[in-house]
């Protein structure tokens, strides 16, 4: 299942080069999604010769595979953020968000990049008469920090029962896909370095330098950033432990109605988030949601049509174009991580847990990593400190984190119950539980089975069947596999075992 963007832009780099000897760079980036790119534009903008390792094609993760809203408007976050950390941390949290959006307004019209970028309003509605006392604070606060926002009765999309919204005016919405491209050209003019298959595994110190490691070269370089998404070190840096990941889906559709203006969301659970995007010529809607924790223990086999009857609700002949999804990490407070990876490591730095707001927060990441290399000092640097531990006093999440984590550090011998397999169904997945022992087995349509030792090859966590996505996928951080147990999803970076029967 692909996704509009991936549809409209089938390849961002034609000529996929791995890297396969010694080179040399000022900085390393890891990981090729927005985050890295727009690292590497403003770096080899200002001079450094920047190397991206990317392990599969660019933005064909996270980045390939969001709704691309821009805006300072990450749900109803301005009265979270203000009852813990008081009003300037709050203020500055803002004010980095709407610079980004100005950021990337700059550079879509200083480069020229085709990217479908449009200006508009964002909202968070409800549909449910008790969230409008919180949308009513949200809006109160965001004037209190001096930003705009708006209460609003109605919005346009035609949703039944909306109660309320909180307008943010003047944000915007591109094709994340495209904007990606125009950065690479730009890096690629300023002399930066691009290797895709590549798929770091480690990264070593070596006197003043590090050197990082694929399996086939590496590159040696003074500064590394980790923009892999969720970090693929784990240790030192931790994030193991302070951030968990969460899916999404999305559809995109057609109608012959004439479409709204905006970018929506609600404010209560299931989550509807709503935009209209470009598809070549024709204007469609995407409309995205069915939120859960990865590895979630639950039958995902209805997300795309719940989306669907949304998109019917407002739009009786709405067809069904594209549908997709992907994950993103949530730090335990909510707060992204950027700055110095850890203080272990001198001159490595990351960008992680964006909680689905990463299109200003990766630009907001870009500029505080290239200031830190740059030996500047960025005035919002210290909002997004990465090395903090006060994510952790997040009691509840730590706890279900915990939890999670004991609950599935298993370790089980692979051996497989031949009598039970005949209950697998064809096109089903489950793990057999047979003699205290746990078998992942997956039988594909021709009656193949794909047997996996069902144990995330990250930390030993315990893997659950997705029967939407057909996927092996972790509980405790994230990962996934593909039922062949190829690695799809970070921070694992083993493919699992298998054994294939025909
Ligand atoms: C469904 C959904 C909708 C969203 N909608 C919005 C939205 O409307 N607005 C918004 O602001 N944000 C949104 N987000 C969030 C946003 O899309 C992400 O925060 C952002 O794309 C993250 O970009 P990234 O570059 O950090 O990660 P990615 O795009 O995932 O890039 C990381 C890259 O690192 C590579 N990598 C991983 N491991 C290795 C390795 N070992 N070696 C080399 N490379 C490696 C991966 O292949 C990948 O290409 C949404 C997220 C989701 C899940």
């Amino acid at each position: 299942m692909k996704s509009l963007w991936k549809k409209t832009v089938e390849e961002i780099l034609e000529e996929k080069i791995e890297l396969k000897n010694e080179e040399i760079a000022d900085v390393c980036i890891i990981g090729g999604g927005i985050t890295g790119i727009s690292t590497a534009y403003y770096l080899s903008k200002a001079g450094k010769k920047v190397i991206i390792l990317e392990r599969d094609g660019l933005a064909n993760k996270t980045t390939g595979n969001t709704t691309a809203k821009i805006t300072s408007q990450h749900g109803l976050f301005y009265r979270y953020l203000l009852v813990d950390n008081g009003k300037e941390f709050t203020k500055k949290y803002y004010l980095a968000n709407q610079q980004a959006i100005k950021n990337i307004e700059n550079i879509i019209k200083e480069e020229n990049i085709k990217c479908n970028y449009k200006k508009q309003d964002a909202y968070i509605f409800t549909q449910d008469v008790r969230e409008l006392e919180k949308i009513r604070q949200e809006v109160k606060i965001v004037h209190a920090i001096g930003g705009e926002a708006e209460y609003v009765e109605k919005i346009e999309p035609n949703l039944e029962g909306v109660q309320g919204a909180i307008k943010f005016p003047k944000q915007a919405q591109f094709n994340p896909r495209k904007y990606v491209k125009g950065l690479v050209s730009k890096i690629l003019e300023n002399g930066g370095e691009i290797y895709q298959n590549s798929k770091v595994h480690s990264i070593k110190k070596s006197v003043d330098d590090y050197k990082v490691y694929t399996d086939k070269g590496y590159v040696i370089a003074k500064f590394v950033v980790i923009a892999t998404n969720y970090p693929v070190i784990n240790i030192p840096g931790f994030y193991f432990l302070k951030m968990y990941q969460e899916t999404s889906y999305a559809i995109a559709v057609e109608t012959k109605e004439k479409l709204f203006q905006g970018m929506y969301i609600n404010s209560e659970q299931p989550k509807i988030s709503l935009r209209t995007a470009k598809d070549g010529r024709k204007e469609v809607l995407i409309v995205s949601g069915q939120d859960h924790r990865v590895g979630a223990k639950i039958s995902l086999k209805n997300a795309y049509k719940n989306l669907e009857k949304i998109a019917k609700s407002m739009y009786p002949d709405a067809k069904v174009l594209y549908k997709w999804s992907t994950q993103d990490c949530i730090s335990l407070d909510k707060i992204p991580y950027i700055g110095e990876f850890s203080k272990m490591m001198k001159n490595v730095y990351v960008a992680t847990g964006f909680k689905k707001w990463g299109m200003t927060t990766s630009n907001v990441a870009a500029n505080i990593i290239t200031d830190k290399i740059l030996g500047r000092k960025n005035k919002f640097e210290d909002v997004f400190t990465s090395t903090r531990l006060e994510a952790i006093k997040n009691r509840w999440e730590f706890g279900e984190m915990l939890k999670e984590t004991t609950n599935s550090l298993i370790i089980n011998k692979f051996k497989i119950p031949e009598e039970r397999l005949r209950d697998v169904k064809e096109g089903e997945g489950k793990i057999i539980e047979y003699d205290d022992e746990k078998i992942g087995v997956y039988k594909d349509k021709e009656g193949k089975l794909y047997k996996i030792k069902p144990v995330c090859t990250h930390l030993g966590c315990e893997l659950s069947w997705n029967d939407l996505e057909k996927t092996w996928d972790c509980p405790c951080h994230g990962s996934r596999f593909d039922y062949k147990g190829r690695q799809i999803y970070s921070p694992a970076i083993k493919d699992l075992k298998i054994e294939i029967n025909e």
